[in-house]
């Protein structure tokens, strides 16, 4: 479904990945940890192309998006992305949020963005605030309408940036249910987070993520129980 080949990304003379070789299968759903700064973010940024890559190759879906003359804003409807600050449009309703880049993007019409918007909704419980304004929620609920915004764009797969971590501890909870739901349908997903309940609960690979590099992987059991590297472990020892 993705595959990363040989990727490079530098920000100036910062060196921020350094050769990572990922693949990850269709359904998958894949954990992304490791220390600030060691790339994570730029990892799954490239994923979509909201980061150009350096040099090396991102596949998704069979097409090469790094390759000149990518069709890069139609693979980018395939791939949704959520943030840690939800991004969600502040001018317009909870319901208009989840219709927008359907209908402007995918030339859905209104009246079907709209429904399947109101599902969605549904889905993570909020179709009451259809009609609200984001500044109207509380944060889980507004990363929650975030969720149900990439999800009406009918993606292929999530890519999900720390989603939790800018919410209140009574919030977090809320948002980690709708994402179990979500891999239990079987879409597939690539998610940075330390929510290492989350992982147990749902990762099918976790990968841990040091200075530019993938310096260990395995199952989340793996992670657990007996997690190989020094730095890993240190790593582990500070979030469990
Ligand atoms: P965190 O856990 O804090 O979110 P991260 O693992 O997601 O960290 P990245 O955001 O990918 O790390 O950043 C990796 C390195 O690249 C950091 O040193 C960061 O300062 C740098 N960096 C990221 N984006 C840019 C940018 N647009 N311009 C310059 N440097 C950047
Ligand atoms: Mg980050």
């Amino acid at each position: 479904m993705i595959e990363l080949e040989g990727l490079h990304k530098h920000f100036g003379s910062l060196h921020v990945l350094k050769g990572i070789d990922l693949k990850v299968g269709s359904g998958e759903k894949l954990v992304v940890i490791g220390p600030s700064g060691s790339g994570k973010s730029t990892l799954i940024r490239c994923m979509n192309l909201l980061e150009k890559p350096s040099s090396g190759k991102v596949t998704v879906d069979g097409v090469e998006i790094t390759a000149h003359k990518a069709p890069i804003a139609k693979i980018r409807q395939s791939v949704a992305m959520v943030f840690q600050q939800f991004n969600l449009y502040p001018h317009k309703t909870v319901l208009e949020n989840l219709t927008l880049a359907p209908t402007l993007i995918k030339k859905i019409p209104k009246d079907e963005a709209e429904e399947s918007g109101l599902a969605f909704l549904d889905r993570v419980g909020l179709k009451q605030k259809a009609d609200a304004y984001p500044s109207q929620l509380s944060g889980g609920q507004q990363q929650r309408v975030a969720i149900a915004r990439a999800l009406n764009m009918r993606p292929k797969i999530m890519l999900f940036d720390e989603p939790t971590s800018a919410l209140d501890p009574e919030m977090i909870q809320e948002v980690l249910d709708v994402m179990v739901d979500l891999a239990h349908e079987g879409i597939t997903m690539v998610v940075v987070t330390h929510e290492m309940g989350f992982a147990r609960q749902v990762a099918d690979r976790v990968v841990f993520m040091d200075d530019g590099q993938i310096l260990e992987q395995g199952t989340p059991e793996h992670f657990f129980a007996n997690p190989t590297h020094e730095r890993t472990k240190q790593f582990l020892s500070r979030i469990i």
